[in-house]
């Protein structure tokens, strides 16, 4: 009998030193988070609960490629460097300027410390992040530093077509398509009239 309740005793011993121990990290700070479904980058909330160190990515990690399309002279290089066709570049005519970088410094071919100049604008840039293998030879080959690797490396998605980068929006390539053809159509008319000057040059000297 008395077996019987030295083992009720011992459960509620055992029940109650349990529960103390989870009522008790229920008000201390979290080293473990349910990661991706909670991320503390970017929920404050559960950051401010949590314990542990954010180490982050080194700044010079390859991860997720970005584009700065105000820095592309859309020469190609990047696609024809990548060695699994994973960059996809459609371009058009633009009018003709000089690069500059954020702070206003011309921005130097790094092949030959030439200003790089824009003829060209790019209608269509798009990676495919899911076939990327992060090798960095894009990068590396870009003259004017256009494409660089963040240190982002979460993309979990469900979907295929949310890991294609889309750096052009159907907007943008509305307005380069216009932008090119209005300069094609000046071009045009230009070469019409010098060829009709001509005309009248030659049936001058003709009379
Ligand atoms: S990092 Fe490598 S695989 Fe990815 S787009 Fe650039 S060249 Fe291609
Ligand atoms: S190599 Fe650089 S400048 Fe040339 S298309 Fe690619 S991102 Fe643009």
């Amino acid at each position: 009998m008395g077996a019987y309740f030295q083992n009720i005793k011992n459960g509620f011993k055992s029940a109650f030193e349990g529960m103390s121990i989870s009522f008790a990290t229920m008000f201390v700070r979290k080293e473990t988070v349910q990661y991706p479904e909670v991320n503390i980058s970017t929920n404050k909330t559960i950051a401010e609960k949590y314990k542990g160190t954010l180490m982050g990515m080194p700044a010079n990690s390859r991860g997720i490629l970005d584009v700065n399309l105000s820095l592309c002279t859309a020469c190609q290089i990047c696609q024809k460097a990548c060695p699994i066709d994973c960059i996809v570049i459609d371009n058009v005519k633009c009018d003709k300027t000089k690069l500059e970088d954020e702070v206003g410094n011309p921005v130097l071919n790094r092949f030959t410390q030439k200003e790089a100049l824009k003829t060209r604008t790019v209608t269509r840039f798009d990676i495919n992040a899911a076939k990327c293998m992060y090798c960095g030879l894009c990068a590396m080959a870009c003259p004017t530093t256009a494409i660089r690797h963040t240190n982002r490396f979460e993309m979990n998605t469900e979907s295929q077509e949310a890991l294609i980068l889309k750096f052009v929006s159907e907007e943008e390539k509305a307005r380069a398509e216009k932008k090119a053809n209005d300069i094609e159509a000046e071009a045009a008319a230009k070469k019409a009239k010098a060829a009709k000057e001509e005309k009248v040059k030659e049936k001058g000297a003709e009379e």
